[in-house]
């Protein structure tokens, strides 16, 4: 059987039997895969576990596994850890943000479909979510993902009448449902509109503007708190939730 190897970030993690566990990987050269570790948690008589124990949500390391198309789960022969993370799971901001970002990636990256440079976003995003800049790091990653996805709002102009966004006028919502901005004219006709702050509105629109959010740009980035991060994850998770049509699991976690 021919066995393939990459650079892999755990997304999701469901245990199956007393032994094993069906995993969701975030690929580097292979996007998302679904496979199975047989005996993830069966110890060798010397004490030691062919997955170092199991694999974890947020870990990074090197698998590898049997690839066949016609099945529906790979099979994992082999992890060696690189990162757990350890910094990340003594700060619960930060573990709920990575988790998000997790979540998020495993319902926006398809099977088999690489996205290399996004790979290496969320690789160095969880590195830097125990910092002090863990609000902008999450925000920044958040409109990469969108973006590579094709999800990603109009946040330039009202999605209903077209006219130009503008941080003159303070008055902006958000709307799920539309897709995007609406503009004070056109209120009326969002009922699941959120009221943002336009200065917030102009970040984004200017953040959307640049043709990729590398980890210098996202580093250059103001100062976030949650005061301003919270409103705006708010309209995205509304955002995925619509397209989606399924509820998400973090937002409950991530949003007060
Ligand atoms: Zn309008």
């Amino acid at each position: 059987m021919a066995l393939t190897r990459d650079s892999c970030i755990c997304l999701r993690r469901v245990e199956y039997s007393e032994t094993s566990q069906i995993l969701t990987l975030f690929g580097r050269e292979h996007g998302l895969l679904r496979l199975i570790a047989k005996g993830a948690h069966r110890r060798t008589k010397a004490g030691a576990s062919k997955f170092d124990g199991g694999v974890d949500l947020l870990d990074l390391g090197d698998a590898v596994f049997s690839l066949r198309l016609e099945k529906d789960l790979a099979t994992l022969t082999e992890w060696s850890l690189r990162d757990g993370h350890l910094e990340l799971r003594q700060n619960l901001r930060a573990l709920y943000l990575g988790q998000y970002a997790a979540e998020l990636c495993s319902l926006l990256i398809e099977e088999h479909d690489p996205h290399p440079q996004l790979f290496d976003r969320l690789t160095q995003t969880i590195l830097d979510l125990h910092t002090h800049r863990q609000e902008e790091v999450f925000l920044a990653f958040q409109l990469d993902l969108f973006r590579e996805a094709g999800y990603l709002p109009n946040f330039a102009a009202c999605a209903n009448c077209g006219s130009e966004f503008t941080d003159r006028d303070p008055h902006w919502s958000f709307s799920a449902f539309r897709s995007g901005l609406v503009c004070r004219n056109c209120e009326t006709i969002a009922h699941d509109r959120i009221p943002l702050d336009a200065h917030l509105i102009s970040l984004i629109a200017t953040l959307t503007r640049l043709p990729r959010l590398d980890d210098a740009t996202a580093a250059r980035l103001p100062r976030l708190t949650r005061h301003q991060t919270d409103p705006l994850n708010h309209v995205f998770a509304e955002h995925m939730q619509h397209t989606l049509a399924r509820r998400l699991h973090l937002p409950r976690y991530v949003l007060r």
